[in-house]
Parts: C-alpha cells; sequence; structure tokens
C-alpha cells in the first residue's frame, strides 16, 4: 500500500444547493480513510457574489493554479444574471480540457447490470464559447437569435489523445466517437476527420468506430454495454452524460474529472439540486466516485479501489441507500454507511 508522509495540497470548493452536504459526506468519509490531502478552501458560486460580486473570485483561480487539484460541489449560476457559467469558466481559466465522466452499473437490481462506460468530452470549445448575439429586425431587438461553436484542430487533436491514450491506460478496447458530421458539417465534421487521424497510431491497441448523435442517444437506451469510451464535442457530451447517469441509476451516481495539463478538478456530474437543498437528503455517491478518481489521478488508486468497494457494498441493499435510489437514509447516515465498509 502507498504511504504518503507529505499531504497533498488540494483546493476545497463546498458549492452552492446541496453542495455542502454531500461535500461534508465526502470529507468525514476521506478523513475515516485518513486521505493525504491538505484542504485549501476557497470559494465560488453564490457564495463568493454575496461575499464580492465575483461568481469565480480571482483567490480562488489563484489557489487552484497553485494546487493544481480541487474537489469542487456543484455551483449556480444565476440564470439571466448575466454572469456566465463558473464551470464554464473555471475550465477555461484552467484548461481543464478533458471531462471525464465514467458511468457503471452499480446498483445490482438497476435497469442495466452491466454498463461500464467512460463519457471523454471535449471541455473548452463548441458551443459553449459563449458566443452569441440577437440580431434586431424593426421594432424586436431580438428578432433572430445566433449562437457559434468554435472548434480547433489542434484542441480536437489534443482532446482525441487524450482518449486514445486513457484508453491504453485503463485496458480499454474501443473509442466511439460521436457527432453530428452530417449537419454541422464544418463544426462535428473537423472532430470526426481529426479523432480519425489521430486513431490510426493506435490501430491494433483501440477500435474507432464512429456514431451520429441522435443514434447514439437511441442505442445507450436499448444496449448500453456495446459503448466502451464515447469520445465527443462539447454539448453533445454534456447531453450524453446526464443520459448515461440516467440509465445507471440516476445523476446521484455519476461522478466526473476535468483534466488538463496543469491542473485537475473533480466533481458530479449534477448541478446544485436546489430542489432538495438543506434537508440532508442528497446522495453523495458521485462526489464520492468523484473524490476515488482523484486518488487515483494523485496515483492513490490503492484508496480509491477502497473507496469504490466501499460506495459499492452500500449500494447493494436499497435500505442502505438514499431516497433518489429508493432507500430511506439520509446524507449523513450514508455516509455512515459508508465509513462502516471501508
Ligand atoms: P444544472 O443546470 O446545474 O445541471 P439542474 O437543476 O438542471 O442543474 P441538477 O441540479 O443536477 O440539475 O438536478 C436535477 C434533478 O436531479 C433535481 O430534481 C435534483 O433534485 C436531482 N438530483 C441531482 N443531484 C442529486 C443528488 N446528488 N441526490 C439526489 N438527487 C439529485
Amino acid at each position: 500500500m502507498t504511504t504518503h508522509t507529505e499531504k497533498i495540497p488540494c483546493t476545497l470548493i463546498r458549492g452552492d444547493g446541496i453542495g455542502p452536504e454531500i461535500v461534508d459526506a465526502a470529507l468525514h468519509i476521506l478523513d475515516a480513510m485518513k486521505a493525504p490531502f491538505d484542504w485549501r478552501e476557497q470559494t465560488a458560486g453564490l457564495v463568493a457574489i454575496e461575499r464580492g460580486g465575483d461568481p469565480l473570485p480571482e483567490t480562488t483561480l489563484a489557489n487552484m493554479r497553485e494546487t493544481k487539484l480541487a474537489l469542487k460541489g456543484p455551483l449556480t449560476t444565476p440564470v439571466g444574471s448575466g454572469f456566465r457559467s463558473v464551470n464554464v469558466r473555471l475550465r477555461e481559466a484552467l484548461q481543464l480540457y478533458a471531462n471525464v465522466r465514467p458511468g457503471l452499473s452499480l446498483i445490482p437490481d438497476g435497469r442495466f447490470t452491466d454498463v461500464d462506460v467512460v463519457l471523454i468530452r471535449e471541455n473548452t470549445g463548441g458551443f459553449y464559447v459563449g458566443v452569441e448575439h440577437f440580431i434586431p429586425i424593426g421594432d424586436d431587438p431580438r428578432a433572430v437569435a445566433e449562437a457559434s461553436g468554435f472548434l480547433t484542430r489542434e484542441n480536437c487533436t489534443r482532446i482525441a489523445k487524450f482518449a486514445f491514450e486513457y484508453a491504453l491506460r485503463t485496458n480499454r478496447q474501443k473509442v466511439t466517437v460521436v457527432h453530428k458530421a452530417n449537419i454541422l458539417k464544418k463544426l462535428t465534421g473537423l472532430f470526426l476527420e481529426t479523432v480519425t487521424n489521430v486513431s490510426a497510431a493506435y490501430a491494433g491497441k483501440v477500435e474507432l468506430e464512429e456514431r451520429i448523435v441522435d443514434n447514439c442517444a437511441m442505442q445507450l437506451v436499448l444496449n448500453p454495454s456495446q459503448f466502451d469510451i464515447i469520445l465527443t464535442t462539447n454539448m453533445f457530451g454534456d447531453i450524453l452524460s446526464d443520459e448515461i447517469a440516467g440509465i445507471i441509476g440516476g445523476l446521484g451516481l455519476a461522478p466526473g474529472a476535468n483534466i488538463g495539463e496543469d491542473a485537475a478538478m473533480f466533481e458530479a456530474v449534477h448541478g446544485s439540486a436546489p430542489d432538495i437543498a438543506g434537508q440532508n437528503i442528497a446522495n453523495p455517491t458521485a462526489l464520492l466516485l468523484a473524490a476515488a478518481m482523484m486518488f487515483d489521478h494523485c496515483d492513490l488508486s490503492d484508496m480509491g479501489n477502497r473507496l469504490r468497494h466501499a460506495i459499492t457494498q452500500t449500494l447493494q441493499t436499497p435500505s442502505t441507500r438514499t431516497r433518489d435510489l429508493g432507500g430511506k437514509l439520509s446524507t449523513t447516515d450514508f455516509a455512515k454507511a459508508v465509513i462502516d465498509r471501508l
């Protein structure tokens, strides 16, 4: 087993809505494991707006640039407030270009019991660049809405290499590139072309197949176990990863990692779930699985595996699940149940 004498500095953002509750649960479990992280707590989201007006304060970014590692609760971007999404700003500022979202069947009585897919999403471009505007006609200032998507060959190559290297590292056999090159011929056509070019270097080691996004969405519902790695653009990745979360049992089970050359940030796929905030009923599993990914990232896979094993054991029976999965446990009691199984 790896032993660590020096602690690893890690930025901690509790986040909005259910964020503080699930982060607390995760911290209890990581403490019980004696995880070697030196938490550097920072603010972002609504709390940061209240304190200083900016949902992503420069001090938080500076801290993340220093630690190069973060565990983050979900952040709310107020709708129609003029603020750009904090999550998108974070990914851009730290160039966290690869979003890795594993979807694994963890519930033995779930709809599908053999899903093991990793969605890898280009995290910096596409329609998320925020270039959109209205065109006025007559007296209607918002008669036409226009949005632009951007992808560079360089960014497509970067994410394609990441996906194939990830496949090699994790013993996965197949990458399915998902696009809409029949309609968005240039934007997703460049993505498809670049991924295909990059795949040549991995021939015989990792297979490449392609799917149009609508077909992929249907195939995921019919037979999700056919997929190994799905590699796709920013918005398709956002939509398909929620679909995968639904297939494996819900958003409460879907973790995500945002990886760049210089930093990595780990979080749940879900948002801040304001509808259930403050009630101690949120499922912390997604954030816990993200923490397990963070262990792997820090070469602490033994701890990652130990945490994943305890979570899987806890989810075996409905009586030790949270409400979103048909159980009765509160967030804090679920955390205790995981600690009991460590
Ligand atoms: P965003 O736009 O940030 O994705 P959203 O409100 O559209 O936010 P979520 O916050 O992810 O989406 O919530 C979607 C639904 O899933 C809500 O009904 C919420 O209560 C539920 N949900 C999300 N996360 C959890 C969780 N960890 N445990 C239980 N229910 C959850």
